[in-house]
């Protein structure tokens, strides 16, 4: 009946509006280009996304700490310390499938052809020593086990970005003859956009979200729920306060979906506006692209799928359908972690899943668990082996994927990050960092279906968890006097 059809529409209004916004930011995207916009012109038509990004990264703080606190808060140790666990063997178990399906596509469809003479570079990268890469990414002050532990909690909440990138080693691409000294004698307003250039491509620090320190918090944050968990009733307050914080960052969060698609629209349109042109896009890159598309596609259509299917036996595509805001989302923002408050409301309001679960879970999963970018890791790094006729043998190929495990884990949950953290696989065995530069060109879409896969890999793991955990949820509940559910 029409009252059916009404109630139907308005229950999928978001996601038919967010595929609408899809539809028509592409076509919008596709129509402008002929005019060939100024740098400046793409920023200010693109306004309405950056402004959907801000808004999204602005709760994801807030939410990452609400969300463990009371996440573990509502746990007891034992259940925590289960789940935990199952998290993580989720977690690593998916990346290693991941990365071993980016080796074999990568071997078996080899788009590499031993010559990059013809082939297009973008940017340049100041070349690195195998040494410098890892003081850098790793053993520097900025290494992944002293970020966990930030000496400072609120420092931990700002921007930490490297500023002295010049002279660090590894430098994201920036055209020579936009020196900024040259820029500034030129035009003040030239001047003006190369420096936001350069601080958008400034290199963030390993495991942060916007440059903020989200691995520290999220250590802190779970300890101090942990803590206020076991308080009885002196710890009464905090969790109230924490719970109803939680809340309030929700409802915002619900605001925010009703102009994520205007965002989306415009996020699309804008990138299609100032992409590359596709005919420097030689038959290689082209080639890689592919390759690229094909093992994510495996792991997202059928690897995670079956995988949930599997351990719970329930129809993974009823609940994939319940994530496609977010899926969308993570698509327009190439970033999972400002994708974190619309998987938060997919998970919890379409699929119905536990609350103790998704915040518990999805914080940490969306700072760690990465199987797109690893499986992109491994593969854009024997690209480039093939690139340069390098042979792998076994033992290397083995590093690789140990490695694009650790990249992908140290990766931050923003746009690009994954080419940041190339650099530790490359330098493993010896390949030319600046290589880099080769498969630039295509990165803002690879980024993009690999953040897309990223976001589903939490999810999926989300339910599979909350699946392996129902017993202790439910011990919970009786024990707290919460009602039980059956299912
Ligand atoms: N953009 C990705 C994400 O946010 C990370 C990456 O660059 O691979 O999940």
């Amino acid at each position: 009946t029409r009252e059916d059809v009404k109630s139907y529409l308005f229950r999928n209004a978001f996601v038919l509006l967010t595929v609408t916004a899809v539809i028509v930011g592409t076509i919008l995207g596709f129509t402008l280009r002929p005019y060939k916009m100024s740098y400046r012109e793409v920023k200010y038509f693109s306004f309405p996304g950056e402004l959907l990004m801000r808004m999204l990264q602005m709760l994801v703080l807030p939410l990452i700490i609400s969300s463990l606190v009371t996440g573990m808060a509502a746990l007891d140790s034992k259940a925590s310390g289960k789940m935990g666990m199952r998290a993580v063997v989720y977690y690593m178990t998916t990346t290693i499938i991941a990365v071993v399906i980016g080796i074999i596509i990568v071997i078996i469809i080899h788009p590499g052809k031993g010559t990059k003479e013809n082939m297009h570079r973008e940017g340049k990268i100041v070349q690195v020593t195998a040494a410098d890469a890892f003081l850098d990414l790793i053993s520097d002050h900025y290494f992944l086990c002293r970020n966990m532990f930030p000496p400072n909690l609120v420092e931990a909440c700002f921007k930490q970005f490297k500023t002295n990138y010049e002279k660090r080693s590894f430098k994201v691409p920036i055209q020579s003859n936009e020196t900024l000294l040259g820029a500034v004698i030129n035009n003040v307003s030239e001047a003006m956009e190369t420096l936001t250039r350069i601080t958008e491509e400034m290199v963030p620090v390993p495991g942060s979200v916007n440059g903020v320190n989200a691995l520290g918090l999220v250590v802190f944050s779970m300890c101090f729920g942990f803590v206020i968990g076991n308080m009885k009733e002196q710890g009464q307050a905090l969790r109230e306060f924490f719970d109803s914080l939680n809340e309030a960052i929700m409802r915002l969060v619900a605001v925010i979906m009703w102009y994520a698609p205007l965002g989306i629209l415009f996020l699309i349109a804008g990138k299609i506006v100032e992409m590359e042109d596709m005919g420097v896009i030689g038959g290689q890159l082209a080639m890689y692209t592919v390759t690229v598309i094909v093992g994510l596609l495996i792991h997202a259509v059928i690897v995670l799928p079956l995988l949930y299917f599997l351990v719970t036996r329930k129809n993974p595509w009823v609940f994939i359908g319940g994530l496609l805001q977010a899926l969308i989302t993570a698509l327009g923002t190439s970033s999972s972690s400002a994708t974190l408050p619309i998987t938060f409301k997919c998970l919890e309001e379409n699929n119905g899943v536990d609350k103790r679960v998704t915040r518990f879970v999805l914080p940490v999963g969306a700072t760690i668990n990465m199987d797109g970018t690893a499986l992109y890791e491994a593969l854009a790094a024997i690209f480039i082996a093939q690139v340069n006729n390098f042979e792998l043998n076994f033992g290397q190929i083995i590093t690789i994927s140990i490695t694009a495990t650790a990249a992908s884990i140290g990766a931050a949950g923003i746009p690009q990050a994954g080419l940041v953290t190339m650099v530790i696989v490359l330098t493993s065995v010896g390949l030319p960092t600046d290589d880099i530069t080769l498969i630039i060109a295509v990165d803002w879409f690879l980024d993009r279906l690999r953040t897309t896969t990223n976001v589903l890999g939490d999810s999926l793991g989300a339910g599979i968890v909350e699946h392996l955990s129902r017993h202790e949820l439910k011990n919970r509940d009786v024990e707290m006097g919460n009602s039980v559910i059956e299912e």
